[in-house]
């Protein structure tokens, strides 16, 4: 599974932020997800869950905030909305879109002990 992957580098990351901050449990981490990363939430937070078993963020609450995907479209001259990956642009229907948000996945808040 993919997301597992993912928690393990998510997990990965926050022992790295440990040894630098000085902290050793992890009480919240939010994490940005874009509509557009190919990320499943409940496998990620299934994921997570496994992952994070026995250490630091064992206790950690995991807060997904969903971003929204948006796209530059060339003949419209402007940014608009769109919900997946070759959706054609709502208000002129072109296909010669550049997706300019969507597919993050980042670690945007940790609260820690
Ligand atoms: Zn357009």
């Amino acid at each position: 599974m993919h997301e597992m992957a993912i928690c393990e580098s998510i997990l990965g990351i926050l022992k790295e932020q440990a040894r630098s901050q000085n902290f050793d449990s992890i009480k919240r981490v939010r994490l940005e997800i874009g509509p557009l990363s190919g990320v499943e939430i409940e496998a990620l937070r299934f994921g997570f869950d496994v992952v994070t078993r026995g250490s630091l963020a064992e206790d950690a609450a995991l807060e997904i905030v969903e971003t929204q995907a948006s796209a530059w479209c060339m003949p419209c001259g402007e940014t608009v909305s769109i919900r997946q990956r070759y959706d054609p642009c709502p208000k002129c229907g072109s296909h010669q879109l550049q997706v300019t948000a969507g597919e993050e996945l980042r670690i945007k808040e940790l609260e820690v002990n």
